[in-house]
């Protein structure tokens, strides 16, 4: 099976032959048909099976077929993730991928400049990584606004609850518009993050690798 039998796109087929995937991994054969058409997903999986891959390429198709024009202080795709060094990472990987694409992406997250954040957000961001504690921070200052949100990705949510994030999750996704796809990633299921999930998400389609 080849990344453009799964339905994906040749600028993201570019990328990826520009990365040398030769081919996709479980977790991007089950999880990128279903995401193209736009369903929810709950996905089980470590870092290390090409979940960050799983979720963005399709995302990036999504996004650019939807052809929206981000307005200044929005984005259109959120992904939280609970530390630093995993909201940098997901962003590389989307920039990697999207190189041919045209999309925008930024990160925000604790331990830097709010001033940084705000000339970043300030034309708008078609992809934006975040730490769910800066997230707030923002959106409280009026430097960042949810209601255009197509896309919401929860990755490593056991990890977010054991970091306290519940109740900033929760926050969040009251801020968001009803209308999205939803993804909700995590390496356990115990049932709080069940629980969340369930919330979270509209009739999702499981992937567990
Ligand atoms: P992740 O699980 O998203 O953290 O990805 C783990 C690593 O696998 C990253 O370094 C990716 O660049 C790499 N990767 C993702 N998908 C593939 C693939 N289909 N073939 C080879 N490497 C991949």
């Amino acid at each position: 099976m080849s990344f453009s039998e799964l339905g994906l796109s040749e600028p993201l087929v570019r990328a990826l032959e520009a990365k040398g995937y030769a081919e996709p991994t479980p977790i991007q054969r089950d999880s990128i048909p279903t995401l193209l058409e736009g369903r929810d997903l709950l996905g089980i999986a470590q870092t290390g099976t090409g979940k960050t891959a799983a979720f963005v390429l399709p995302s990036i198709q999504r996004l650019v077929a939807a052809n929206k024009r981000v307005l200044p202080t929005h984005c259109r795709m959120l992904v939280l993730a609970p530390t630093r060094e995993l909201a940098s990472q997901i962003a590389d990987n989307a920039r990697g991928y999207g190189k041919f694409s045209k999309l925008t992406v930024a990160t925000v997250f604790g331990g830097t400049s709010i001033a940084k954040n705000k000339n970043d957000l300030s034309r708008g961001v078609d992809i934006l990584v975040a730490t769910p504690g800066r997230l707030i921070d923002l959106v409280e200052q009026q430097l960042l606004n949810l209601s255009m949100i197509e896309i919401l990705v929860l990755d490593e949510a056991d990890q977010m609850l054991d970091l306290g994030f519940i109740h900033a999750l929760r926050r969040i996704v009251k801020m968001l518009p009803k209308k999205r796809q939803s993804l909700f990633f995590s390496a356990t299921m115990p049932t709080q993050i069940r629980e969340l999930a369930d919330k979270f998400l509209d009739d999702p389609a499981t992937v567990s690798v």
